[in-house]
């Protein structure tokens, strides 16, 4: 960050006085490098992609200049598209809470939420609509939305919507906008498919980039420890018992979450469960247990690991290490937010050799990898036996890393990136 940067302040920014109040209630003080980057050309009428990774200010950063375009006329709309509900409801909250002041309307459409319960939130004419795709486009195939007043397209986290098979919703959603909207894009990463979108749909957007791609939010602490499958369990309550922080736990399928969670409260740790088998009054009040304290272990699969924004978790835990690699960027994003600084642990299996080795090229990086605090180390892929003399790793065959698991083939995480079906797998 330039020194000019780091003295900017959010009164520099043509923002009204009501906003600048509830940027200052919020505790805001400064922007962060995504904000100074994005108000100006959104507040200009320009459309942006913006590239940043999580816990960077993505959200205010697209939301203030929102809400002071919409604070001008307020005929005029905006629409939010989020991929999953927890990060929708919390694109709204962010609004309510910046746009207070100014007296901005919001209204928040998502999916497992009785659809009445919309119809109420629809008729008050909200100023800023934040919805997931597929409500809204029941919404829109009901005849209850009218999208004449939108005149500010937002999509959220991009790249997960493209790896949630979300695009062609997309589609259909700005088919139905006006022409003459301002289209928004923000995302940590930007695969091709999500640039050839950005290339349809929007005109002459200026791009704003902040940081490595896909680096890991920076201040978390990370590590990795190879173990055994049948040892994850015991590692893990190992590890928390030796902590007491917040900690957000990612299992790759809703089994696996339940059984690691069972586990967990066997041990009396207070914890509870997010996947998308579980109702959305369940998960929301999963989230409210994890943000206020009451549950001090949260267990998820990968829809938790985009966007959501709980201050102060401690420690992320990767049980599962995950198969698409952008997933572990999102995943430690949740720990080290803006001000905060984190730890994210790995468990690393004979199985996780390839994705790991995904991981390392995506961000350039070697994951660091510590000795295995129950001595238990069996799962350590034969890359980082080199050292160590023991045959076995290479008896397996360097092509073999899956660990004999063959039938999955080297297809197999490539398909759970393309998440064609995300709602069976987590
Ligand atoms: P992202 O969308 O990039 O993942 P968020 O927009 O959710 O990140 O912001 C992460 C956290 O940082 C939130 O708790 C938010 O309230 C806080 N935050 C955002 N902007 C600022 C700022 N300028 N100063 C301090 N905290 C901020």
């Amino acid at each position: 960050m330039s020194e000019e940067e780091d003295q900017q302040t959010f009164s520099d920014f043509a923002l009204r006085e009501s906003i600048l109040k509830d940027v200052a209630a919020a505790g805001f003080e400064r922007p962060t490098p995504i904000q100074a980057a994005c108000i100006p050309p959104v507040l200009e009428g320009k459309d942006v992609i913006g590239l940043a990774q999580t816990g960077t200010g993505k959200t205010a950063a697209f939301a203030l200049p929102i809400i002071e375009r919409v604070a001008q006329s307020m005929e005029m709309a905006a629409l939010v598209l989020a991929p999953t509900r927890e990060l929708a409801q919390q694109i709204s909250a962010m609004f309510e809470e910046l746009g207070h002041s100014s007296g901005i309307r919001v209204a928040t459409v998502v999916g497992g939420i009785p659809i009445e319960k919309d119809w109420k939130a629809l008729v008050s004419w909200p100023n800023v609509l934040v919805a997931t795709p597929g409500r809204l486009i029941d919404h829109m195939e009901s005849g209850n939305v009218v999208f004449n007043d939108i005149k500010v397209f937002v999509v959220d986290e991009a790249d997960r919507m493209h790896d949630m098979g979300f695009i062609p919703q997309i589609d259909r959603v700005i088919k139905d906008l006006p022409e003459d909207r301002q289209t928004l894009m923000l995302t940590a990463t930007m695969p091709p498919d999500v640039e050839r979108i950005a290339r349809r749909n929007m005109r002459s957007a200026v791009r704003v980039q902040v940081g490595r791609r896909s680096a890991p939010a920076e201040r978390a602490e990370q590590q990795v420890f190879h173990v055994n499958s049948t040892g994850k369990i015991s590692l893990l309550l190992h590890l928390l018992d030796d902590g007491d922080g917040r900690v957000l736990v990612f299992a790759r399928t809703k089994a696996g979450v339940d059984e690691v969670a069972r586990s967990i409260r066997s041990r009396r740790y207070r914890v509870d469960r997010i996947h998308s088998n579980r109702t959305q009054i369940d998960r929301n009040e999963a989230m409210a247990a994890f943000r206020d304290g009451r549950t001090r272990v949260l267990v998820a699969t990968d829809i938790a690991a985009r966007g959501l924004d709980v201050a102060d978790i401690e420690h992320v835990i990767n049980y599962d290490f995950p198969h698409a690699a952008e997933d572990y960027v999102h995943r430690i994003g949740r720990t080290a937010r803006v001000e905060a600084s984190g730890r994210a642990t790995s468990f690393v299996t004979r199985a996780d050799g390839r994705y790991v080795a995904a991981v390392e090229r995506l961000i350039g990086d070697k994951l660091p990898i510590s000795a295995n605090p129950l001595g238990d180390d069996g799962g350590r892929p034969e890359r980082s036996r080199s050292g160590g003399g023991r045959s076995s790793a290479r008896r397996s065959g360097a092509k073999r890393s899956g660990g004999g698991r063959s039938s999955r083939g080297s297809r197999g995480g490539r398909r759970g990136r393309s998440g064609k079906s995300p709602k069976t797998t987590q």
